[in-house]
């Protein structure tokens, strides 16, 4: 199946069986804003305490605060964002589209990529077992050509992303012949900087309103805390303070669903150090981070790093954790080296001093800053695709059949199980009553008796569940149900008193935590 077509259903089944829906869909939706649905809800409440715990539970040195997302207006010229949280934006005339030059241009270069994969799988199935791919990159003429075109391109725009060059992003898209997806054309307009914060206002006009802006990022209402925190908790370099909230950016251009949204939610770490310790800090959060993506069981072939070519105002360090989405390598996570910039500039802002005394060294700096910055949608949109498979399998009249399956790590899942009688007479619903008012307060359980068994199975499986089980005449008889599990479709019989221990051994976050 297309990469493409996959990502078409996802987002359907999303809507369908109630992960996502367009936020104000009766009134025509509004682009790029979405709502988590029944499911969708439960999920996204299960990857942020997978992330909160690991931080929290798991480090002793690292405490949690929950900041209001209206800060003092002044927090934002501080941090640098007024003047230069800028996107570079491109219209093309024709059209009327708007598109970002740099993403343009990445997309240019992904093109080259792609080529030089297409000449490098050719030949792996021309030569087989003795294809040597290094040598290949090497020697290969056309594969040479294009990665020197791809050097050349690359070379050009790092330098002028650095210099802030915008007629020079302009001239790249010209001279590589880019055209506008919808209208075909090269008929640009020229590149402008564009803003990417919402402002609004706070108090009456009468009273002289206030401008303030809803954060672009939850980081800085960790550092405007930073004294708070260290001091009311004792805290000792070094030491984290960890957020979970939600961000605001008004992007140029918001495709690929919750892949880019104005309105949506981070999980930040802003990890103190003491100076010249922070690119050992860097490295150890990276393998950390790269951990935490990977102990989900997707595959480590499905991530990897992606370093910065150019650095933003305040780091001297920055990797991005990318994952294999169906349109691509895209950014899951951010990992940044932020030196001691924002502190810096918030206590030159705000004339306070933000120091702090080591005993060890017996004096005082201002803490350098490793930031570990994850979106909680683009991590959503990671683990649906990853776990979306269509698998054939024979129906219940023994004719070939295809599940559609969601294969939700456990301890993410929505629903831990399902609880279903074979029918709902001869006390087969009662039974099932009682299961569920005994699991209730350890697991999400659904109870469901309408249908065939095979097809509440099937919406079982659509939205993840591991576990159905289902109460017989049997069950009746010797207190013993079945167990189904999602993966394997293979059932077991176990006594009813046992469910317990079973489901909490797969589907508690221990089992993920081990991993790490
Ligand atoms: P991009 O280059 O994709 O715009 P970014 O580098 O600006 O992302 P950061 O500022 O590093 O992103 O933000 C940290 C994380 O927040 C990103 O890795 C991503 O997961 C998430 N994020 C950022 N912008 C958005 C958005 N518009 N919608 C959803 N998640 C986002």
């Amino acid at each position: 199946m297309l990469q493409e077509d996959v990502f078409k259903k996802l987002v359907a089944h999303c809507k369908e069986y109630g992960f996502v829906f367009q936020s104000s869909e009766i009134y025509d939706g509004l682009s790029a804003v979405y709502d988590y649905a029944q499911n969708g809800v439960e999920l996204k409440n299960n990857i942020k305490k997978y992330w909160w715990d690991s931080m929290i539970l798991l480090h002793e040195n690292i405490v949690g605060i929950d900041s209001a997302i209206f800060m003092h207006p002044t927090i934002w010229k501080a941090s640098g964002h007024v003047d230069a949280f800028n996107d570079p934006l491109i219209d093309n005339k024709d059209s009327k589209k708007r598109y970002r030059a740099d993403v343009l241009i990445e997309e240019q270069l992904a093109k080259y990529e792609d080529k030089i994969g297409k000449e490098i799988e050719k030949a792996r199935k021309r030569f087989g077992e003795t294809f040597d791919e290094k040598q290949f990159r090497k020697t290969n003429g056309r594969v040479l050509e294009y990665q020197q075109k791809w050097d050349e391109l690359q070379a050009r725009f790092v330098k002028a992303l650095n210099d802030s060059n915008l007629d020079e992003l302009k001239q790249i898209i010209i001279d590589q012949e880019i055209v506008c997806p919808v209208s075909g054309t090269r008929n640009w307009t020229d590149v402008r900087q564009f803003n990417l914060m919402f402002s609004t206002e706070m108090g009456s006009t009468a009273d002289g309103a206030l401008k303030i802006y809803l954060r672009p990022e939850t980081a800085q209402g960790i550092f405007v805390n930073y004294l708070n925190v260290q001091k009311t908790g004792r805290m000792k370099i070094p030491f984290g303070i960890a957020q979970i909230g939600k961000a605001f950016r008004n992007e140029i251009v918001a495709r690929q669903f919750i892949f880019r949204m104005r309105e949506f939610e981070q999980m930040e770490l802003q990890f103190f150090v003491r100076p010249g310790t922070e690119l050992e800090w860097f490295a150890k959060w990276k393998q950390t981070r790269m951990n935490w993506h990977q102990a989900l069981g997707f595959g480590s072939d499905n991530y990897r790093f992606h370093e910065h070519d150019k650095l933003a105002h305040y780091a001297n360090a920055a990797v991005d954790v990318e994952f294999r989405f169906p349109f691509g390598f895209k950014e899951v996570e951010g990992i940044h080296s932020r030196t001691d910039f924002d502190l810096s500039q918030h206590q030159q802002f705000s004339g306070k001093k933000i120091q702090y005394f080591d005993p060890e060294l017996n004096e005082s700096y201002v803490p350098f800053v490793v930031e570990t910055s994850i979106g909680v949608d683009r991590m959503f949109l990671q683990i649906m695709a990853a776990s979306y498979a269509e698998e054939e399998i024979a129906s219940e009249d023994g004719k070939k059949d295809i599940r559609v399956v969601l294969r939700i790590p456990a301890p993410l899942a929505p629903v831990k199980l399902a609880v279903l009688p074979l029918m709902k007479k001869d006390g087969l619903a009662e039974k099932t009553r009682e299961i569920i008012d005994d699991l209730k307060f350890d697991f999400n359980c659904q109870y469901d008796e309408k249908d065939s068994i095979g097809k509440r199975y099937r919406r079982q499986d659509a939205i993840g569940t591991p576990f159905c089980v289902t109460v017989d005449h049997q069950s009746m008889e010797d207190n013993t149900v079945t167990i189904r599990y999602r993966d394997t479709m293979l059932q077991d019989r176990v006594a009813i008193g046992d469910l317990k221990n079973i489901i909490a051994g797969e589907v508690s976050m221990k089992k993920l935590f081990a991993k790490l």
